[in-house]
């Protein structure tokens, strides 16, 4: 029997440079699921090979801060000089067709989405070390050393947050994550019997 008809809200989060896009994409490859990437809006510029629609809406600051006004967003955030933010038209419709419903967002967002959604589902990745997080970051070769320094520096204060998630995942190899959050969507899918 189904008792409750509203999809489930799962947000990924986690430091920049953890991998939770990789993991993100792994999940998605999987098999029977039932989960819906929401595409976030950005202010950033694409990098090689993203496409408008599928890896963000790009947008530019002042179309950002009119959509703030209109409250469009179910959470944003400023993050290294550029604004993210999770439509909230979208996510509702979703839901309520009863879709899962998977956010891929930094912490400070995440945080937002726990005030106003107490359902939800808070699954906090982290890299096997610091020291590997911050070799990631350099050798994923998108930014400038400044950026990658500030990415950094951002990702330590990101740690002491952990502890306000639900879960937290070690990514030491994509699938392996990935694997762990399925396995964490399927059980809260039966503690909150959606199935
Ligand atoms: P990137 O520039 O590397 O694509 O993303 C930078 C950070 O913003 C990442 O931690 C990513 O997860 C996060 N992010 C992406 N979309 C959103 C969003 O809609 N809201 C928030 N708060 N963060 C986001």
């Amino acid at each position: 029997m189904k008792l409750n008809e509203r999809g489930l809200l799962i947000v990924i989060s986690g430091p920049s440079g953890v991998g939770k896009g990789t993991v993100r994409r792994a999940l998605f490859e999987m098999k029977n699921h039932n989960l819906v990437y929401s595409v976030s809006v950005t202010t950033r510029p694409p990098r090689a090979g993203e496409v408008d629609g599928k890896d963000y809406y790009f947008v530019d600051r002042n179309t950002f801060l009119q959509e703030i006004k209109e409250d469009k967003f179910l959470e944003y955030a400023e993050f290294v000089g550029n604004f993210y933010g999770t439509p909230k038209d979208k996510v509702d419709e979703a839901l309520d067709s009863g879709k899962e419903v998977v956010l891929e967002i930094e912490v400070e967002g995440a945080l937002q989405v726990r005030e106003k959604m107490k359902e939800a589902v808070f699954i906090f990745l982290v890299p096997p070390s610091k020291k590997a997080l911050y070799e990631r970051l350099r050798a994923r070769g998108t930014e400038d050393p400044e950026i990658v320094e500030k990415r950094f520096k951002k990702a330590e204060k990101e740690f002491s947050l952990a502890y306000k998630y639900d879960y937290i995942v070690v990514n030491d190899d994509v699938n392996n994550a990935a694997d762990k959050i399925m396995a964490i969507i399927r059980a809260e899918h039966a503690r909150t019997q959606r199935t």
